[in-house]
């Protein structure tokens, strides 16, 4: 069994490190909220809390599962990592920064995968995560046991930073969708078919999308917005697949219009709404 660090205890992390505590690993853990680390550790014997980068020296992996790319680069910064280590980072971030990072970790002697995961917090408390995974291909199969236990469908989709590349624009896909499903239930229901109605007639129809199928009933017609996906997360990850256009000289207008959007609603809204109050924010506007 192995000596992992895991740093980023939030709404998908704190699943993800249990995982790996059940099946034998030993933890080193650390969040800026303090009580999340020392919570998670008085419920996971002999997990370390760590009180610095130094703390990770003896790591043999660590697992990054943070908000964004700013947040990952200052504390892989402060990290002290040993030649020969893997950092696994599972963030949903920006695949042009996350090579740049790789290359100053190899100067180190440390080899990086990105492995940005989809599926949500309820298959990351299950273990069955998709995940998708950019880097060296003998790494990728050095860490694979490690992204089984979180994960069910994995895939190496590329070098260093695809996995981002990929996760990102997958998430502008699904959040293009959400917006197209929300704008047709508010429109449908100003018209006077009933919601539910709407939700279930596209479901058995071409517009069917994860939106229609696990989200509208789930979280919005019944009003919870509660997926435990935030909508600030979103904004951000619509906007890095943008930018990612952008910087292959293939500018993406219908996703610099979703950025917009889901942007706006993020603002309106706050940073705690789940991304599922657009539904709301939609119907508002
Ligand atoms: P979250 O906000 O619930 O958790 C993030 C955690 O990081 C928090 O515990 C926070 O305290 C911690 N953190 C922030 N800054 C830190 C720092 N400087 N040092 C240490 N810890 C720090 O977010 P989440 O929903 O768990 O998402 C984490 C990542 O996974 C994001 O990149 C997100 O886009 C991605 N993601 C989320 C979901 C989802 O459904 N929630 C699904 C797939 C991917």
């Amino acid at each position: 069994m192995s000596r992992i660090g895991f740093i980023g205890l939030g709404m998908m992390g704190r699943p993800m490190a249990h995982l790996l505590h059940a099946a034998g690993h030993s933890l080193v853990v650390q969040d800026v909220n303090r009580e999340a680390a020392t919570g998670f550790a008085a419920e996971h014997d002999s997990t370390q809390v760590a009180t610095s980068g130094q703390d990770f020296a003896d790591c043999d992996a660590v697992i990054t599962m943070l908000p964004n790319s700013d947040i990952v680069d200052a504390v892989v910064q402060g990290l002290r990592l040993r030649p020969g280590a893997c950092m696994i980072e599972m963030s949903s971030a920006d695949p042009n920064r996350t090579r740049a990072l790789a290359a100053r970790l190899q100067q180190q002697g440390v080899a990086l995968i990105d492995a940005p995961v989809s599926g949500g917090v309820k298959k990351a408390v299950a273990g069955t995560l998709a995940i998708m995974v950019g880097g060296d291909e003998q790494v990728f199969a050095q860490q694979k046991p490690l992204l089984e236990v979180l994960g069910k469908a994995i895939s190496h989709v590329g070098p260093v930073g695809a996995g981002h590349a990929l996760k990102a624009l997958n998430n502008y896909v699904s959040a293009a969708a959400l917006l197209a499903t929300a704008e047709a239930v508010h429109v449908g229901a100003a018209f006077g078919i009933d919601a539910a109605t709407i939700v279930d007639v596209i479901n058995a129809s071409t517009g069917k999308n994860n939106t229609t199928e696990n989200k509208a009933h789930q979280f919005m017609l019944n009003g919870a917005f509660n997926s435990g996906f935030s909508l600030a997360l979103q904004a951000k990850d619509v906007g890095i697949a943008a930018a990612l256009g952008t910087s292959v000289n293939l500018p993406m207008a219908l996703a610099q219009k979703v950025h917009a959007m889901t942007a706006d609603a993020s603002q309106a809204l706050g940073p705690a709404a789940d991304h599922t109050e657009l539904y709301k924010f939609v119907g508002r506007a």
